[in-house]
């Protein structure tokens, strides 16, 4: 499954988040250590959002080849400094089209989103949530992608003013109670605050130092990493995390 990371805190370059580090999400893109079954590598492309310093909506930089093919990637990451980044790095699902709109993050706004898993019985599944959006929504997805229908589902939740961990949180128990067995690592952020899910996935998280760093897997063997247990939300700030169980039904709490 793919690989994923937001961070919010002080200003740092794309590089030193996303590159450097001895298992960097650049390093995951070819030697995961936590795929649970969901593929080998994470080659199908990849993706990074950032907020430029005081900018409210981000920027967004998406390609459809690894992330380690892409040179010019890595003199733009070294160039680029940010306090919010969310960034992915994709294992295609079988069945499902290898081009660059497929990659996370994607972006609506003022928002960023990924998806890390898979949701079982695409699309039969979810074919009664889909028909309940508009029809614009289904028209305009970024791909014919499970990761893609999510983001349609969690954006309305958030356009109708839920919170990110509420949105999250709902969507995760509508999908698992229409797709059982689905798994369901989801991140969205804003700038100022994230929210991500664990859902037969890993994740974890790593606060200190005025930030806040969440990643499929840790991205240095350093202290300070805490998982985040199966079926969790997490919310975090800069300064804050809270993590919680998701309820098991659909809420619509704000
Ligand atoms: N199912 C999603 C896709 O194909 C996410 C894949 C993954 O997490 N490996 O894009």
């Amino acid at each position: 499954m793919c690989r994923h990371l937001a961070y919010l805190g002080p200003l740092r370059d794309l590089a030193t988040l996303l590159l450097d580090p001895p298992h960097s999400l650049l390093r995951q893109s070819y030697a995961p250590a936590d795929m649970r079954g969901g593929g080998t590598v994470n080659a199908d492309g990849f993706g990074a959002g950032w907020y430029p310093d005081g900018a409210r909506t981000p920027i967004r930089y998406r390609r459809a080849v690894p992330i380690w093919a892409d040179a010019s990637f890595a003199a733009l990451a070294r160039a680029v400094r940010s306090g919010a980044v969310l960034a992915a790095v994709r294992s295609a699902t079988v069945g499902m089209p290898v081009m660059e709109t497929a990659c996370a993050p994607f972006a609506t706004g003022r928002w960023l989103f990924s998806h890390n898993g898979v949701v079982a019985g695409w699309p039969d599944s979810v074919a009664g949530l889909a028909s309940r959006l508009p029809v614009t929504e289904l028209l305009t997805l970024e791909a014919p992608t499970d990761s893609a229908l999510l983001w349609a589902l969690v954006r309305q939740r958030l356009a109708a003013g839920a919170s990110p961990g509420g949105a999250l949180g709902a969507v995760t128990a509508q999908v698992r109670a229409a797709a059982p067995g689905s798994r369901l690592n989801m991140l969205v952020t804003d700038g100022t605050e994230l929210a991500a899910t664990a859902v037969d996935h890993a994740l974890v998280v790593r606060a200190g130092d005025g930030g806040v760093l969440v990643c499929s897997e840790p991205t240095d063997p350093s202290f300070g990493w805490e998982p985040v247990p199966d079926c969790h939300l997490l919310t975090a700030t800069p300064s804050a995390v809270d993590v919680v169980p998701i309820p098991a039904t659909a809420s619509e709490e704000r």
